[in-house]
Protein backbone atom coordinates (compact mmCIF):
# COMPACT_ATOMS: atom_id res chain seq x y z
CA UNK A 1 0.00 0.00 0.00
CA UNK A 2 1.17 3.67 -0.84
CA UNK A 3 -0.34 6.86 -1.13
CA UNK A 4 0.38 10.44 -1.89
CA UNK A 5 -1.44 13.56 -1.27
CA UNK A 6 -2.74 15.78 -4.32
CA UNK A 7 -4.17 19.37 -4.49
CA UNK A 8 -6.76 20.22 -5.88
CA UNK A 9 -6.60 22.15 -9.51
CA UNK A 10 -8.31 23.49 -11.72
CA UNK A 11 -12.37 21.85 -12.38
CA UNK A 12 -13.31 21.00 -16.02
CA UNK A 13 -16.59 20.53 -17.30
CA UNK A 14 -16.58 19.36 -21.05
CA UNK A 15 -19.21 18.29 -23.45
CA UNK A 16 -17.72 15.49 -25.48
CA UNK A 17 -17.84 15.72 -29.95
CA UNK A 18 -20.89 14.02 -31.09
CA UNK A 19 -19.18 10.41 -32.09
CA UNK A 20 -15.60 10.83 -30.19
CA UNK A 21 -14.14 7.81 -28.55
CA UNK A 22 -14.70 8.70 -24.54
CA UNK A 23 -11.16 7.11 -23.69
CA UNK A 24 -9.31 9.35 -26.39
CA UNK A 25 -11.06 12.47 -25.66
CA UNK A 26 -10.02 12.36 -22.06
CA UNK A 27 -6.93 11.24 -23.22
CA UNK A 28 -7.10 14.42 -25.52
CA UNK A 29 -8.28 16.47 -23.24
CA UNK A 30 -5.73 15.71 -20.58
CA UNK A 31 -2.78 16.16 -23.14
CA UNK A 32 -4.17 19.58 -24.78
CA UNK A 33 -4.69 21.48 -21.38
CA UNK A 34 -1.21 19.36 -19.97
CA UNK A 35 -3.16 17.23 -16.94
CA UNK A 36 -0.93 14.41 -15.22
CA UNK A 37 -3.31 13.77 -12.54
CA UNK A 38 -6.71 14.08 -12.21
CA UNK A 39 -10.36 12.28 -11.34
CA UNK A 40 -13.62 12.35 -12.91
CA UNK A 41 -16.76 11.30 -13.93
CA UNK A 42 -18.84 11.21 -17.13
CA UNK A 43 -22.73 10.77 -18.14
CA UNK A 44 -24.69 10.47 -21.36
CA UNK A 45 -24.99 8.18 -23.96
CA UNK A 46 -23.40 6.15 -26.21
CA UNK A 47 -24.01 4.43 -29.17
CA UNK A 48 -21.56 1.27 -28.85
CA UNK A 49 -18.83 0.02 -26.48
CA UNK A 50 -16.03 -2.03 -25.37
CA UNK A 51 -16.20 -3.29 -21.91
CA UNK A 52 -13.60 -5.44 -20.14
CA UNK A 53 -13.19 -8.38 -17.31
CA UNK A 54 -9.69 -8.49 -15.75
CA UNK A 55 -9.31 -12.08 -15.35
CA UNK A 56 -7.22 -12.51 -12.00
CA UNK A 57 -5.58 -15.84 -12.56
CA UNK A 58 -4.68 -15.75 -16.54
CA UNK A 59 -3.34 -12.18 -16.49
CA UNK A 60 -5.90 -10.88 -19.54
CA UNK A 61 -8.94 -8.98 -20.40
CA UNK A 62 -11.78 -10.80 -21.47
CA UNK A 63 -13.72 -8.72 -23.71
CA UNK A 64 -17.79 -7.46 -23.39
CA UNK A 65 -18.92 -6.13 -25.86
CA UNK A 66 -22.04 -3.45 -25.54
CA UNK A 67 -23.04 -3.60 -29.91
CA UNK A 68 -26.23 -1.24 -28.60
CA UNK A 69 -27.34 2.38 -27.63
CA UNK A 70 -26.71 2.71 -23.86
CA UNK A 71 -27.55 4.83 -21.10
CA UNK A 72 -23.87 6.37 -19.35
CA UNK A 73 -25.30 5.32 -15.76
CA UNK A 74 -21.96 5.29 -14.03
CA UNK A 75 -18.61 6.00 -15.58
CA UNK A 76 -15.83 6.90 -12.55
CA UNK A 77 -12.39 6.61 -13.55
CA UNK A 78 -8.14 8.56 -13.13
CA UNK A 79 -5.61 9.84 -15.05
CA UNK A 80 -2.14 9.61 -14.61
CA UNK A 81 1.03 9.37 -16.18
CA UNK A 82 2.07 5.75 -17.91
CA UNK A 83 5.30 5.28 -20.04
CA UNK A 84 5.29 9.66 -19.90
CA UNK A 85 1.89 10.03 -21.57
CA UNK A 86 -1.70 10.91 -19.42
CA UNK A 87 -3.23 7.49 -19.24
CA UNK A 88 -7.02 6.98 -18.70
CA UNK A 89 -8.91 4.45 -16.32
CA UNK A 90 -12.10 4.18 -16.23
CA UNK A 91 -14.79 1.99 -14.91
CA UNK A 92 -18.60 2.53 -16.46
CA UNK A 93 -21.96 0.99 -15.94
CA UNK A 94 -24.08 1.13 -19.33
CA UNK A 95 -27.90 0.61 -19.30
CA UNK A 96 -29.32 -0.86 -22.84
CA UNK A 97 -33.12 0.57 -23.70
CA UNK A 98 -34.66 -2.24 -20.95
CA UNK A 99 -32.87 -0.82 -17.93
CA UNK A 100 -30.27 -3.76 -18.40
CA UNK A 101 -26.85 -3.28 -17.22
CA UNK A 102 -23.48 -4.45 -18.19
CA UNK A 103 -20.71 -3.07 -16.21
CA UNK A 104 -16.70 -3.53 -16.33
CA UNK A 105 -13.27 -1.62 -17.09
CA UNK A 106 -13.96 0.60 -20.12
CA UNK A 107 -11.97 -0.04 -23.11
CA UNK A 108 -13.46 2.33 -25.08
CA UNK A 109 -17.29 3.88 -26.15
CA UNK A 110 -18.47 6.04 -28.92
CA UNK A 111 -20.29 8.64 -27.80
CA UNK A 112 -24.20 9.91 -28.51
CA UNK A 113 -23.57 12.60 -26.05
CA UNK A 114 -21.56 13.08 -23.35
CA UNK A 115 -20.52 15.13 -20.36
CA UNK A 116 -17.50 15.02 -18.48
CA UNK A 117 -16.63 16.38 -14.86
CA UNK A 118 -12.60 16.63 -14.32
CA UNK A 119 -11.04 17.30 -11.34
CA UNK A 120 -7.19 17.59 -11.82
CA UNK A 121 -5.33 17.33 -8.96
CA UNK A 122 -1.62 19.00 -8.49
CA UNK A 123 1.17 18.34 -6.67
CA UNK A 124 3.79 14.98 -6.94
CA UNK A 125 3.49 12.87 -9.97
CA UNK A 126 1.22 10.00 -10.25
CA UNK A 127 2.68 7.29 -12.47
CA UNK A 128 2.04 3.81 -13.30
CA UNK A 129 4.41 1.33 -13.34
CA UNK A 130 3.83 -2.65 -14.10
CA UNK A 131 3.16 -4.77 -10.98
CA UNK A 132 4.40 -8.30 -11.29
CA UNK A 133 1.40 -9.53 -8.85
CA UNK A 134 -1.34 -8.05 -10.71
CA UNK A 135 0.17 -8.05 -14.12
CA UNK A 136 -0.97 -4.93 -13.95
CA UNK A 137 0.14 -1.04 -14.44
CA UNK A 138 -0.39 0.23 -11.07
CA UNK A 139 0.29 3.87 -9.35
CA UNK A 140 3.55 3.77 -8.10
CA UNK A 141 3.34 5.32 -4.72
ZN1 LIG B 1 -9.88 -1.14 -14.89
Amino acid sequence: MGSITLGLGRVLLVRTDHDADLIKFITDLAKRQQIDAATFTAVGAVKTAKLAFYDQQTHQYTEIPVPEPCEIVSCTGNISIKDDQPFVHAHAVLANKDGHTKAGHLVAAQVFAAEVHLFELWGQKLERKNDSVTGLALWDT
